[in-house]
């Protein structure tokens, strides 16, 4: 629960706790679980204390694992029971259920028949439940019920048992090359000498970071017969792809973990984990506050990518969280990316981490030429979004044999409908977002909030019938001009809303793998970190798209997602291509992409970001204040401005209209402090907070390090 710090209960005679141990406990009328945080003698002051209900028999949380929960509160200017809830998830699903087993108790039958000789035959194997001991025997249930009762077999309850796949770590990986070589030198030796260790592992795709940092895993779980790894992604569709990697090395599966595993399987993650049977997690950002008894190394794979931010409930970068995870642990991080983070580049340039550059393209794979076409000089017909010489080159690719991938960051349909009559755009009724249309379901969806409705056949506004249009395209809006224009190809969409959980991904990815698409039309899930090997063609149907409405980080966020997107292309001996559509060929962030020139790129952002005193030069915060009534808002908005304690190194911008002005009905403002990297940015928003409480219908949200600014 969001309480500001741990509360105190009196441990009764004979419980003898620990730190780390699960109790129940009463708060006001109900009996709830808590965690004990500290053990000390004496009373608690005046007040009698109320007593510990009761000991919960789960895994004791490590003492690690508690000061990191407590850590990532301070942190985030947060209430300790937020991160501590996250910790606690995989305890959610019950205790699995003891199994009953039948065994032979040695007695014998009164009474022998042929049935009952044929039980006592099939029991002899060893124990099992009775309906299996029934089917096995080839006899009615009333037999073995009847054997039962005679005492000649008995009741036997037996946990089920949790296994992990035993990992082979010493079977070798490929042949390393040169600069693959010196790099997993590098880490192994960062695992062996233990303590905290940093380091970037900076490489193209296809460089083969995976590989060198399978070398790290393997000296992890070899340095000692507990010793475990993380390894956070940022997406449940590449942990599909990382997982199968890890098995084909390791001759096991490795412990998988996001919001898509079921509650009963993250409870055996959990113990596992606690336990120190589970060796290696795979996981998205979530699996960072799982307790681990033994950690050597955290892996952050794509460590670039915005997803590693939580923007709801506790709010945290779980890239940055893993840094502070490993320094509690004292074990070695590897953060690797094709395009690094601003901030990490400049972590690595303090020399705070160690940076490990693998050289190009493994063997004969090379990067794939990546081309601009210039949308005002060849744009596509009307009602098209394709251009010509996009479709040039897929004609040819197809004729190849060869694979070509759309990527446009954008679920459904149109990203607007609009009314020809009147102009009035469909918007959901109580938020600031545009309705975006799905033809697979006939819908208009807020992406924000998940509000939908039936598309109306008449516009809400004036009632025109058939004005409704649809402006933009979206992934599935490609599809449908993909299969015009290539009525042969096998074409298939992957969305969140054609790919729902991780089977989905698996068998999506395979068929892409396997050949079997010509065509994908593909959001940013499918544009990190896989490998298909005949995917020669790359088109980015709007590279302009990320940097619109642009924030901070848009330019960053742009290089990084394009630049990722086009090297999905030509991964193996034959050479691949992107082609990018833009309207603003001369962009900067566009030249670096058709160059190819990340280091230019990266000098001339950290250059602007430092002259601002912006992240990573300086710190930001959000404050982000909502409610559902805007008098009480603005009038709460204008005391908190007003109390804003003075500081040296702080600026605060705001109040404003956050850009999404209503959200489920609630308004926001929002405020944005910039503080120089010496000032104490959380003690400052914690003081600020604590001089104006506001309201019971207002909320306010801290957001350190926010990446997004809507
Ligand atoms: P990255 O993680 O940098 O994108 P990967 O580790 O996925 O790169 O490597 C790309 C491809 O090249 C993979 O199929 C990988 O198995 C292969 N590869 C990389 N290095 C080697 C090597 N030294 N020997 C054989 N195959 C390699």
């Amino acid at each position: 629960m969001p309480l500001p710090e741990a509360f105190d209960y009196a441990e009764p005679e004979g419980m003898d706790l620990v730190v780390g141990d699960h109790v129940a406990v009463p708060l006001g009328p109900r009996a709830v679980r808590g965690v004990v945080t500290a053990v000390r003698d004496g009373a608690g002051g005046n007040r009698p204390l109320k007593p510990v209900l009761d000991r919960i028999d789960d895994p004791v949380m490590p003492a690690s694992t508690l000061r990191f929960v407590e850590w990532a509160a301070k942190y985030s200017v947060d209430a300790p029971g937020q991160p501590l809830a996250m910790a606690l998830r995989g305890l959610r699903a019950p205790k699995p259920k003891p199994t009953k087993l039948l065994r032979a108790t040695g007695a014998l039958p009164a009474r022998a028949t042929p049935a009952r000789q044929k039980v006592l035959d099939a029991i002899a194997e060893g124990a099992m439940p009775g309906p299996e001991l029934a089917t096995r025997a080839g006899v009615s249930s009333g037999v073995v019920k009847g054997l039962l009762d005679e005492g000649v077999l008995a009741i036997e309850l037996v946990m089920p048992e949790t296994r992990f796949d035993d990992l082979d770590w010493a079977s070798p990986g490929p042949d390393l090359n040169d600069s693959q070589r010196a790099a997993a030198d590098v880490l192994v030796e960062m695992v062996h000498e233990g303590g905290f260790q940093a380091a970037l592992l900076d490489g193209v795709t296809g460089s083969g970071k995976t590989e060198v940092y399978l070398e790290a895993v393997a000296a992890a779980l070899a340095a000692s017969p507990e010793g475990q790894v993380l390894v956070l992604l940022p997406e449940i569709a590449l942990t599909q792809a990382v997982l199968a990697r890890f098995t084909t090395r390791f001759g096991g599966a490795p412990v998988e973990w996001h919001s898509a595993v079921p509650p009963p399987l993250r409870r055996r993650a959990w113990e596992g984990v606690a336990s120190g049977k589970a060796r290696i997690v795979v996981g998205a950002r979530s699996a960072l506050f799982l307790p681990y008894r033994d950690l050597k190394l955290i892996v952050v794979d794509e460590e670039h990518d915005g997803s590693f931010k939580q923007e709801e409930g506790f709010i945290y970068q779980a890239r940055d969280m893993a840094v502070a995870r490993a320094h509690i642990e004292k074990c070695a991080i590897v953060l690797a990316s094709a395009t690094p983070s601003l901030e990490t580049i400049w972590n690595a340039r303090q020399g705070r981490y160690r940076w490990l550059k693998l050289g190009a393209r493994h063997g004969a794979a090379q990067l794939p030429d990546v081309d601009l076409i210039d949308m005002r000089q060849t744009p596509p017909e009307t009602g098209r979004w394709l251009s010509p010489p996009l479709v040039e080159a897929m004609v040819q690719t197809f004729a190849r044999g060869e694979q070509t991938l759309l990527f446009l960051n954008r679920r459904g349909y149109a990203p607007l409908v609009l009314c020809r009559a009147c102009g009035e755009r469909m918007k959901a009724p109580d938020s600031d977002s545009w309705l975006v249309e799905h033809r697979y379901t006939g819908r208009l969806v807020c992406h924000l909030t998940g509000f939908s409705m039936p598309r109306p056949d008449k516009c809400p506004h004036c009632g025109a019938k058939d004005s409704l249009v649809s402006i933009g395209p979206g992934v599935e809006r490609v599809e449908e001009e993909v299969r015009e224009l290539f009525p042969q190809a096998r074409v298939a969409v992957f969305s969140s809303d054609t790919v729902f959980d991780a089977d989905g991904a698996r068998s999506l990815i395979a068929t892409m793998a396997a050949g079997d698409i010509d065509v994908l039309v593909a959001t940013q899930a499918a544009a990190k970190g896989h490998d298909f090997p005949n995917l020669t063609l790359v088109g980015v149907v709007d590279a302009d798209l990320g940097l619109r409405g642009g924030d901070l980080r848009a330019g960053e966020r742009t290089f990084q997602l394009l630049a990722q997107a086009s090297g999905r292309a030509g991964r193996r001996d034959r050479p691949g291509r992107a082609l990018l559509q833009t309207y603003a060929p001369d962009h900067p962030v566009m030249e670096a992409l058709a160059a190819q020139d990340r280091d230019a790129f990266i000098e001339a952002e950290m250059e602007a970001r430092e002259l601002a005193v912006l992240p990573p030069f300086g710190r930001l915060a959000a404050v982000i204040v909502s409610g559902p009534d805007p008098v009480a808002l603005e009038a709460y908005v204008r005391q908190l401005a007003s109390v804003a304690p003075n500081a040296d190194g702080v600026d605060i911008f705001g109040p404003a209209d956050a850009p999404l002005a209503l959200i489920r009905g609630r308004r926001r403002k929002r405020f944005l402090v910039r503080a120089d990297r010496t000032v104490d940015l959380q003690g400052f928003l914690a003081a600020w907070r604590a001089r104006a409480r506001p309201p019971g219908s207002i909320r306010v949200v801290l957001d350190v390090d926010p990446y997004s600014f809507l």
